[in-house]
């Protein structure tokens, strides 16, 4: 018997305004969504909905939250109107034995899930979950949650974390230019993601001063050690986008299988 394991997904997801514009990022996003099997649902990891505590969304049909402001009514207009997976909330209950995960009926779809989702599986009609980050853990309890979930990916589920390597906002120029030190250390962790070397990833505070520049405020970095978490051994992994925009972010994407 063959296993159909879903690959996992990091999307550097970038500006809110990447879901209705046709750029080289969105074009990216929709073409890995049709390379990808189809999947019996999706769960996602966003970099916007940060917790207390482990949370996962169990409503049937989870709303689309637009968690921005100051852009264009169109983009507050978009609808992701995706089915919620309830049943999918006790595998993942199941699985992450060492992790108390609550069910949540809040939150919904932020633009982290929803501006990716929308252009990989524009039809809307695959069942999606969020799990939340909770802050009040270090980087490592990140990547083995991640790594816990491993089981979801032979059950046909798509895990997607979505953030961007490099990210911050206080530095963001909104025009096509890399800062050096964006640029340096989104570089060595492609590197190291290449070299299957995890550890300086999870412990980049330890990095030097690109790092600290390029990690100023964490929950975009985090969903990439849930991704990393979920490899495993001897699997293939490519970007499918790799550029620096706006100075201080990082659009790299990684497909691990
Ligand atoms: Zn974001």
């Amino acid at each position: 018997m063959t296993t159909k394991r879903m690959p996992v997904l990091f999307v550097g997801h970038g500006n809110p305004m990447n879901a209705i514009e046709d750029n080289e990022f969105s074009r990216a996003w929709s073409s890995v969504g049709k390379s990808l099997p189809r999947p019996r649902a999706i769960l996602c990891i966003s970099a916007h909905w940060e917790t207390t505590g482990t949370k996962v969304t169990a409503m049937e049909k989870p709303k689309t939250i637009h968690d921005f402001y100051g852009f264009p009514r169109e983009l507050f207009e978009v609808n992701y109107p995706a089915p919620g997976a309830p049943d999918l909330v006790q595998t993942v209950r199941k699985v992450t034995r060492m992790t108390e995960v609550q069910p949540d009926l809040e939150w919904g779809l932020d633009h982290g899930t929803w501006s990716v989702l929308k252009r990989m599986f524009p039809a809307a009609d695959v069942p999606v979950v969020q799990l939340s980050l909770d802050r009040t853990q270090p980087a490592e309890a990140h990547y083995r949650l991640g790594s816990q979930l491993k089981e979801l990916r032979e059950e046909e589920v798509l895990i997607i974390g979505s953030g961007n390597l490099v990210h911050n906002l206080r530095l963001v120029v909104f025009e096509d230019l890399a800062f050096d030190w964006a640029v340096d250390f989104d570089r060595k962790v492609s590197g190291w993601i290449l070299q299957n070397d995890h550890e300086p990833i999870i412990h980049y505070e330890k990095q030097g001063q690109s790092a600290l520049r390029s990690v100023n405020s964490g929950e975009h970095y985090l969903p990439l050690l849930y991704a990393l978490g979920l490899k495993e051994a001897g699997e293939p992994v490519s970007f499918f986008a790799d550029k620096v925009w706006g100075g201080s972010i990082s659009m790299r994407s990684v497909r691990i299988g």
